[in-house]
């Protein structure tokens, strides 16, 4: 395919007429056209169409991890379509790539994490995650395990289900069509969730819920090890083992979803590594490919794969796409990427370098507050007052400003305003970035 003929406008005004866009404003859209129309990318750098060059500071949607222009993704695919572009993996037909991967991904998963379900996407490994837990429960002959909760702001994407689990109210309530067995707690209670019903949070934490609802009466708790859409949420030291505990103690089964934390983003291989939490099912997908291909999955622990095993009718669930060949040669060269460059190390020493440039913004910048990193998965808020926590009149949005003028400086980065109206501004870098590059984005972030 050739655009070369393409101008900017031209391009403009058909985007405007023809295309509805994800999570954008439709009237805007239709009326003003796209912010931006990209053409190609190399590292941590996008251009656009007029060649205009930026710094992808939040990995496009959390996912770019090796950053773009990698050619040797770009050649495995190129390798794998000429091949055998696609193949079935329904009724027992199966492929190379897909088999490889399992294989690998079963060996980078914690504990016995040793099998796959392949999807096309994050939203979709929720969903299998859900469907899986019940129809685990069902086949343990426990079918009134049908419950989910999950937890306050989270963001698990936007089919029926997973739009359930989410809880940013924007994404949860759009269109109104929701599934009705999900219940959303108040996050990071780690007491609570131990036990300690004199902790006056108790009323409302994953524990009360699970009480109140009867355990015998749910199927799993989802939770994302760093929280990401929903503000960057790093959780307090012993929540998610406590989670675990609970889990353990009232027979429910935790699903961590790692779609953003995965695959190196948060300086471990997985999210939960570092707090060493072992998940019974783990959502994946974003990082698995770099954002090359669209690919998800879910991985099933022993103890669950043994009772699904048994099972000898047909399992009545699965996507065209399910076990991709490209999608998963792709996957296979991109983790093949991570370990040769030592990408998660990368990821590690590079978190310091932003903690670094994050002390000196609050050193110099009294609204600049709260930063936290977890690897590459970064963020910091901006309040009217910090020492005080007073925050910005909310018909202002000072994150969304910040954002914009670093726009106007050429670095894309994100606005996320969670419930309690706190600014927060989100940083993921593709985490092959060196230091000078975080340096170029923190003196952005400066100005
Ligand atoms: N889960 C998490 C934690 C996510 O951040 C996302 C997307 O941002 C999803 C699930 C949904 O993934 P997808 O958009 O690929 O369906």
């Amino acid at each position: 395919l050739s655009f070369k003929h393409s101008k900017h406008s031209e391009l403009e005004e058909l985007d405007k007429k023809h295309y509805l866009h994800p999570t954008t404003i439709p009237k805007t859209h239709a009326e003003q056209g796209p912010k931006l129309t990209f053409a190609e990318g190399e590292g941590i750098y996008v251009r656009d169409v007029n060649g205009e060059k930026y710094i992808d500071g939040l990995s496009m949607l959390w996912n770019v991890n090796l950053g773009h222009g990698q050619q040797e993704l770009a050649d495995v695919a190129k390798e794998q379509m000429s091949k055998l572009a696609f193949s079935s993996s329904f009724a027992g037909y199966s492929n190379e790539p897909a088999v490889r991967l399992a294989e690998k991904l079963a060996s980078l998963a914690p504990g016995d994490l040793n099998s796959v379900f392949y999807t096309s996407g994050g939203s979709e490994s929720n969903d299998t995650a859900f469907k899986l837990s019940r129809f685990y429960w069902t086949l343990k002959g426990k079918s009134e395990k049908t419950k989910i909760i999950g937890i306050k702001q989270a963001y698990h994407g936007v089919t029926i289900a997973a739009q359930t689990a989410t809880s940013i109210p924007l994404f949860h309530d759009f269109s109104g069509s929701k599934i009705s067995e999900v219940f959303h707690a108040n996050p990071h209670l780690t007491n609570c969730e131990r036990g300690d019903k004199s902790d006056p949070n108790y009323e409302g934490c994953i524990r009360d819920i699970v009480e109140k609802e009867g355990a015998d009466t749910i199927a799993a708790v989802i939770i994302e090890p760093v929280q990401g859409s929903g503000g960057v949420h790093v959780p307090p030291e012993g929540y998610l083992e406590a989670v675990r505990d609970l889990c353990d103690e009232f027979g429910i089964l935790f699903i961590a979803d790692e779609v953003i934390c995965g695959f190196g983003r948060t300086g471990t291989m997985f999210g939960v590594e570092n707090w060493g939490v072992v998940p019974d099912l783990m959502s994946v997908a974003k990082g698995i490919s770099s954002g090359y291909s669209q690919l998800g999955g879910v991985l099933i622990k022993e103890s669950i794969r043994d009772v699904l095993v048994q099972y000898d009718q047909v399992l009545a669930h699965g996507f065209t796409y399910s076990g991709h060949p490209t999608a998963c040669a792709v996957a296979l060269k991109n983790i093949e990427i991570l370990e040769r460059d030592q990408i998660v190390a990368n990821t590690k020493n590079m978190e310091y370098e932003l903690r670094a440039g994050f002390e000196y913004l609050q050193d110099k910048h009294p609204t600049f507050t709260k930063s936290r990193a977890v690897g590459l998965l970064a963020g910091f808020e901006l309040y009217a007052d910090r020492d005080s926590g007073k925050p910005f009149d909310s018909t202002i949005l000072p994150s969304a400003e910040v954002v914009e003028e670093c726009f106007k400086r050429k670095l894309i980065l994100r606005a996320l305003s969670s419930n309690v109206g706190r600014n927060i501004v989100a940083i993921a870098p593709p985490l092959i970035i060196n230091k000078q590059q975080i340096d170029d984005m923190i003196n952005i972030l400066d100005d």
